[in-house]
């Protein structure tokens, strides 16, 4: 069977009555023949049936053994690293998203977990930086916003020869371009918030394990910590999940020609996507993605923040919004949105220069969405203010 109707057919019928889409069980508690006594399920935190459906078709997507629904991707994040102990370090790549920096700083820090951040896109970095101390490798590729890649195969195999596991943060590419575990990961977790979920309306994270045995670690800490997925964002998961090869196939199409439309024009700088050519390591891109993805980032020769707030403040279609993933078309600052807490000499280092602009391209035509973006860089230069611009 090929993809989609694996993907689509892995959605299960309802066995009790026939129902094609997904019941929501929204109930706290299962009612039991007798002491222990029960039908798989006793208490909603620890299983729920309409969880428990969403968490087998991860699985199934990445190729995992256990699929695991939290409340947010960040709390996905927090249960992987619950599975180390004090004393332990990560080696990270140096262009982590912001909330997973802010939660290995300000929280796992004080309980003994330190990280070490290297430039991953270089395997040779990797190898250079682990020590035995270093217990899990913390990968993101593409990452989020200058969209770097790193060579999973080749980290994969560093991390084993050192004990240490892989953990790939998929969010930007989703299992329908790329599956870590088929690579060799240990562990895969995603902001199911982003193109899983696909519709901007749900926040939700998702852990997919390689074995049976690290899957039942991760239950173990989902079910003792509690920050479980709830049933009916567990269905819109469910259901967005349903169309995440066919929005996915579009979202990188789409990007594509924006990408390569911004590299003819005149007031663009840097295109950063992993479709083109020119990115650093199109080629490692090629070899473990079916496909780019949705997001494309760009700066501009006039890098100011001014002229990057000119253009946000310009699109029409382009709504001005972090998060990314969804059905619409989305554009932010990073400098002044997201990365703003990122001390400015930092957040420069990483490539997130003052005029980086990230784009989400959406679903719309993407003429449209072409008009639109080249309208608004036609206003660089031009003698206004960025405020007379904002809406
Ligand atoms: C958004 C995002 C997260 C955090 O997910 P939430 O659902 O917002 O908690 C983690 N990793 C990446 C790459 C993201 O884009």
């Amino acid at each position: 069977m090929n993809t989609a109707t694996k993907l689509i057919h892995s959605i299960p019928v309802d066995p009790l009555t026939g129902s094609i889409s997904v019941p929501i069980y929204q109930t706290s508690t299962f009612v039991q023949d007798a002491p222990g006594e029960h039908k798989g399920y006793d208490y909603a935190r620890s299983n729920n049936p309409t969880r428990a459906v969403l968490e087998n078709i991860i699985a199934e997507l990445e190729g995992g053994k256990g699929g695991y629904a939290f409340a947010s991707g960040l709390a996905a994040i927090d249960a992987v690293i619950k599975l180390l102990e004090s004393g332990h370090e990560i080696l990270a790549v140096d262009d982590i998203y912001g909330g997973a920096f802010r939660l290995f700083t300000h929280i796992y820090a004080k309980f003994g977990i330190k990280v070490n951040y290297v430039d991953t896109t270089d395997a040779v970095n990797v190898l250079d930086a682990i020590t035995p101390k270093t217990k899990l490798v913390w990968l993101e590729t593409p990452t989020n916003p200058t969209l770097k890649i790193s060579d999973i195969e080749a980290i994969a195999k560093i991390a084993h020869q050192n004990g240490a596991l892989l953990c790939v943060d998929n969010t930007f590419a989703s299992p329908a371009l790329q599956q870590p575990i088929c690579l060799g990961a240990d562990i895969v977790v995603h902001s199911a918030t982003k193109y899983l979920g696909g519709h901007s309306d749900l926040i939700a994270g998702l852990v997919v394990t390689n074995t049976k045995d690290l899957g039942d670690k991760i239950k173990f800490i989902q079910n003792a910590s509690g920050a479980i997925l709830s049933p009916h964002d567990s269905w819109l998961v469910i259901r967005g999940v349903e169309t995440l090869h066919l929005r996915v196939k579009e979202h990188s199409k789409n990007a594509q020609i924006v990408a390569e439309f911004l590299q003819t024009h005149p007031a663009v700088d840097k295109v950063y996507y992993p479709g083109l050519a020119t990115h650093q390591n199109h080629d490692i891109a090629q070899k473990q993605q079916s496909g780019f993805g949705g997001v494309v980032s760009f700066t501009l020769k006039e890098d100011t923040e001014e002229s990057a707030k000119n253009v946000v403040c310009s699109t029409q279609l382009f709504k001005l919004a972090e998060s990314l993933g969804g059905v619409k078309s989305l554009l932010c600052h990073p400098a002044t949105m997201t990365h703003k807490s990122i001390p400015a000499e930092k957040r420069q280092a990483a490539g997130v220069a003052d005029s980086l602009i990230r784009l989400s391209v959406g679903l719309e035509d993407v003429e449209d969405l072409v008009d639109d973006i080249g309208l608004a860089l036609n206003k660089v230069g031009v003698q206004a203010t960025a405020e007379s611009f904002c809406r």
